[in-house]
This record gives structure tokens, sequence and C-alpha cells, in this order.
């Protein structure tokens, strides 16, 4: 039986997800705030919501892929929202990246509602989306998971299963800890050797070249030797990431002091308007800290 497959969140993410469960033959129905950003799902064949609500009631499976919490709750729990439906779809998806404590705070209100949650985030960026090649990271009711394969495969290359829900999140808390990292770490040697006066291109195509390169520096070469970051993974967004991971690690008691650190550091991009810029971006708040 095709399941009538829900999707609110229309952004970087959403819209080639969206795309892509259509691509496999799914009935799709989409909805989001900003209703422009569903023209071009609509001329693909998707039905558009006029609100939360509405989706929810036409729903079997929903996806959530919002910003976080806020958009969250404010999709869920509006006067129109999904839980104002008569007949809301019984499972939700939340494949946006928020932290463990708030995914256990869902889990419990939707199970209130006899909603299953499963907690979904992903590893990949725009064009893994674009290309179904997300990495899956899927947690809650087992069962209930594999039954979902097909529909995470539609959008994705792998499905890694982590155990009950709020572990997917603590995975993707994991995951993002390491990725402003390495992106940090690639643009403070690219400072440095560009200091001492070598060209931005002979440093990155000696680091592509030997062992550090990696998917990562690869897809952001072009960024960094441009100096022009349209928004793959937005800044605001790792920031908004690394929130979640000290308030994690704190709540564990996880050592994580170069997550301190980085926390600051992408937050001052904020500061420095950079927030809708790639998080490659960290760049120019390096730029911006060196002597003059
Ligand atoms: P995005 O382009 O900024 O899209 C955010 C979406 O959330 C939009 O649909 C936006 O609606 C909606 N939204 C925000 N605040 C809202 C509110 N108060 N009420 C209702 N809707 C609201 O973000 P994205 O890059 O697609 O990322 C989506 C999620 O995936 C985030 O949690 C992000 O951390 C995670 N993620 C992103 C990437 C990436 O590379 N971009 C990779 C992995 C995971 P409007 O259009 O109306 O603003």
């Amino acid at each position: 039986m095709t399941r009538k497959i829900g999707f609110v969140g229309m952004g970087i993410m959403g819209q080639p997800m969206a795309q892509n469960l259509l691509n496999k033959g799914n009935k799709v129905m989409v909805y989001n705030r900003t209703r422009e950003k569903t023209d071009s799902l609509a001329q693909a064949g998707a039905l558009v919501a006029s609100t939360p609500a509405e989706l929810a009631n036409w729903s079997d499976v929903l996806i959530m892929m919002l910003t976080g919490p806020d958009a969250i709750d404010n999709m869920l729990f509006g006067a129109t929202g999904i839980l104002a439906a008569e007949n809301p779809a019984h499972i939700i998806i939340n494949m946006s990246t928020v932290s463990p404590a708030y995914t256990k705070y869902l889990n419990i209100a939707l199970e209130e509602e006899t909603i299953i949650l499963i907690d979904a985030p992903v590893s990949g960026s725009k064009k893994p989306a674009e290309e179904g090649l997300l990495v899956v990271l899927a947690s809650g009711p087992e069962e209930k998971v594999t039954e979902l394969d097909p529909l995470f495969m539609a959008l994705g290359k792998k499905v890694v299963y982590c155990g009950e829900a709020g572990l997917g999140s603590c995975m993707k808390m994991t995951i993002n800890l390491l990725l402003s990292i390495m992106m940090e770490g690639l643009c403070e040697a690219l400072n440095l050797g560009e200091r001492c006066g070598l060209p931005a291109e002979t440093i990155l195509d000696t680091v592509l070249s030997g062992p550090l390169g990696c998917g990562l520096f690869n897809l952001k070469e072009p960024m960094l030797k441009s100096n022009d970051y349209p928004p793959q993974f937005p800044l605001k967004h790792m920031a908004k990431d690394l929130r979640f991971v000290m308030q994690t690690a704190d709540e564990i008691g996880a050592a994580t002091p170069l997550g301190h650190a980085l926390f600051q550091l992408y937050r001052q991009g904020l500061g420095r308007d950079l927030g809708d810029m790639d998080f490659a971006a960290v760049k120019k708040v390096l730029d911006g800290m060196n002597d003059t």
C-alpha cells in the first residue's frame, strides 16, 4: 500500500527531500509557513496543505524538517497545528536537528496523543539531500524504524538505527560537534598559511592532495577559494546546534573543551551578520580576529 506522506518545512533541506519522496512514486502533501516555498513541489505534483492540521489529517506518516524546537512547537501546538487535526498521522518523524532533551519532551507530548515519534535527524547537507545520499540517524521503536526503511532510503543512502528516541539526536550532536571542529580547523590552518603569505589556492590544493583531504573539505573548497559562502548549512544553524551540544555535554558530564570555544566562535559569526551564510564563513570570523 502506498503511504500518504506529509512533509512540513520546505527549507534548504526539506524541498529536495520532499522532491525525492515524490520521485520515488510516493503520494506527498507539503506545508510551509511561507507558502511560496511550496511552489516547486506543487509543480512537481505534490499537494499543498493550507494548515499543518490539514496536512496531519491527510497523512499516514508526517515528516518535520524545521529549524528547531520553536518552529516544531509552533507547527504542533498552534491553533491550526498538527495536534489540532481530528485524525492526525499516527507516526511523526522529526528529521530536524534538536537536542536529545527536547526530543525526550517531544516523545512524551506525542505519546499522550497516541502518536509514535521517530527521532531521525540526518547527516549530510544540501547536496546529499538533492542526490538522495543523506545518512539517516534513526531512533524510536525498532520495528517502526524497520517498517519505514523504504521511506528513509528514498532520502538517503544509509539508515543507522541508534536505539530509543533521543539517541538519534545524540548521534546528531556527536556528528555536528566533529563537523564544527573540522570546519574551523581547516579555516584556522588556512588563516595561518595566508598570513604567512601563502596563496589560499596553494594551501587548499596541498591539504586536499594529502591524507587530510576528505569529503567535507572538498565540498567547501570552492567557497574558501572564492571567499563566497552561499548557504548549504547556514552558520546560524551550526550556532544553534552547538548550543544543543553544550547543553547535552553539560547534562551528561562530557568534556567538550573545543566545543565550548567553537560555540563562542560560531556565535561571533551571528554578531558579524554571517548567520545566513554557509558555516564555512567561520573563516570570515577568524579573518576579523587577526591583528591588523
Ligand atoms: P532552513 O532552510 O532555514 O529552513 C527552516 C524551515 O523551518 C523553513 O521551512 C521555515 O519556514 C521553518 N520555520 C522556521 N521557523 C518557523 C516557525 N517559527 N514556524 C514555522 N516554521 C518555521 O533550514 P534547513 O537548512 O532546511 O534545516 C532544517 C533542519 O535540518 C534544521 O534543524 C537544521 O539544523 C537541520 N539540518 C540542516 C542541514 C543543512 O545542511 N542545511 C543538514 C542537516 C540537518 P519559512 O520558510 O517560513 O521560514
